[in-house]
């Protein structure tokens, strides 16, 4: 009998778990999936980033002592990171292209709208900002009245979202200096960089610094140390592929908590909340599935022909369904890893270097989200953004996807100091939460594909991508 590909059966898991999820919302049973069955999705997203952090660290290290001169190090580094900045703005620019062409934040009824606007010139005057576009309802004895209404009523609502605390952690990452960003990267203390996921980017810079200097260390000392970092991560690969075998279930254990914490005892819920976002919900998937679909194999048959369309895909399909499920490009990169080496034929020497970079700081999906989410919410608001301002949403998109950590969520928190970046008021946040779940998993799977685009590229370009040998994508993840 032919054996069912993993991806069908993470597809599988993954329907389960959302009829699972409608059936016990449907019996009132929700505290019960998310008390007993949530937890395992919990696990699974545990056990993936356990191994993902010292993956990167070790990985970084044998890739790069791996190629060999200093030279080629510095070539590939760079294409790696130019390719990477041009997919986010490319990405960016898309989101912005769709939002100001569909304008769904002025499909939503007037009267809301004219509610918001005099929320934010409240929130303006309070904060000194200059209101924008020179309408100023609060000066209208009217609307006065109805500012008097309404801004209790809105308080209320915020509170319940009850978004403090995100705001709080993106103010402590406010930058001190311009050049607070590079001392970021530079860990003072590597061990508790490694005990803080959050910290990436310090991870990649000591393994980079490493790496480096393996390189520089004669053969006979440096060779032990390099055979112990790819003895280690064969035996991270090993977990991932022993994790992998029990994903269909662990699948079905997380996208029923989701969905199960969305609807509570009541379907309807998840529909009505649906309802008001849904133009701003298509604009950012109609984005999102562009990228996915259109954009990266459009690039991919540019510079890499021997890829076909649906051969992508299939051996791509693993991370990306696992992607989708967690929300997480963290939590997938041994995944991504795994396809991109073994099914797509990337050398390693390449894979290792430029994917974890990657999952760090390309992330495509997640810059064209905010900038659609900017924009929407200032549409939301009566506010028409002008291009020099749109211009400082790109500069600020780019660099919050970079310091965005990939783990579910990231990008709604980065989002605050993209708003914050225009004069517009971070607690719209707040607006936007309730469909944020399930566009982070869409933006998740298009981070993850750009990265596994760049690579292709890259190793393309240094003839490292041998696809014609490339493993059947229903064997990879095999336990032998
Ligand atoms: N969840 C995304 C990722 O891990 C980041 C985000 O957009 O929230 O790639």
């Amino acid at each position: 009998m032919k054996k069912l590909a993993l991806h069908w059966k993470i597809i599988i898991g993954m329907v389960l778990g959302v009829i699972w999820a409608l059936l016990s919302s449907y019996m009132g049973w929700s505290a019960f999936t998310i008390n007993w069955i949530d937890p395992f999705g919990t696990i699974f997203i545990n056990l993936l980033k356990l191994i993902a952090v010292p993956l990167v660290l070790f990985s970084i290290i044998g890739g790069v002592a791996n190629i060999g001169d200093p030279s080629s190090l510095g070539r590939m580094g760079g294409k790696t990171l130019l390719l990477y900045l041009l997919t986010t703005i490319f990405a960016i620019s898309l989101g912005l292209i769709l939002v100001n062409t569909i304008k769904p934040g002025k499909l939503i009824d007037e009267q809301s709208r004219i509610d918001n606007r005099i929320n934010y010139e409240i929130w303006a005057s309070s904060q000194g900002h200059e209101i924008k576009d020179g309408i100023n309802y609060l000066k209208d004895p009217e609307f006065l009245e109805r500012a008097q209404e309404i801004s209790e009523l809105t308080k209320q609502d915020l509170k319940e979202v009850s978004v403090s605390d995100k705001i709080a952690t993106a103010d402590q990452r406010k930058e001190t200096t311009p050049l607070q960003p590079l001392i970021d990267i530079v860990p003072d203390n590597f061990f508790y960089s490694l005990s803080n996921n959050g910290l990436m980017l310090q991870i990649i810079f000591f393994a980079i610094f490493f790496g480096v200097c393996l390189l520089f260390i004669p053969n006979e000392k440096s060779g032990p140390v390099l055979k112990l970092v790819d003895g280690i991560n064969e035996v991270f690969l090993k977990m991932v592929d022993l994790v992998m075998q029990a994903a269909p279930f662990f699948v079905f254990a997380l996208l029923a908590g989701v969905v199960s914490k969305m609807a509570g005892d009541d379907i309807g819920k998840v529909v009505e909340i649906f309802k008001g976002l849904s133009w701003y919900s298509l604009t950012v998937l109609s984005g999102l599935l562009t990228m996915i679909f259109i954009t990266y194999p459009s690039i991919l048959k540019t510079f890499v022909k021997k890829i076909p369309y649906a051969g992508f895909f299939k051996a791509m399909s693993p991370a990306q369904t696992l992607a989708f499920s967690t929300s997480s490009s963290a939590a997938t990169l041994p995944i991504t890893m795994e396809c991109v080496e073994q099914n797509l034929g990337v050398n390693k020497k390449i894979s290792s270097f430029v994917l974890p970079i990657g999952a760090t700081v390309n992330m495509d999906g997640t810059s064209l989200y905010q900038a659609v989410a900017v924009v929407f919410l200032a549409q939301l608001h009566m506010i028409d953004l002008t291009i020099g301002q749109q211009l400082t949403v790109v500069m600020t998109t780019t660099l919050a996807s970079i310091g965005s950590a990939a783990v579910p969520s990231a990008g709604l928190v980065m989002l605050i100091i993209v708003l914050d970046s225009v004069g517009l008021n971070p607690a719209w946040i707040a607006i936007i939460f309730p469909v944020d779940r399930i566009l982070d998993m869409f933006r998740t799977v298009v981070n993850v594909t750009g990265d596994a685009t760049v690579c292709a590229i890259i190793a393309d370009g240094e003839n490292m991508l041998n696809y014609e040998d490339a493993k059947d994508p229903t064997e990879t993840f095999d336990l032998k």
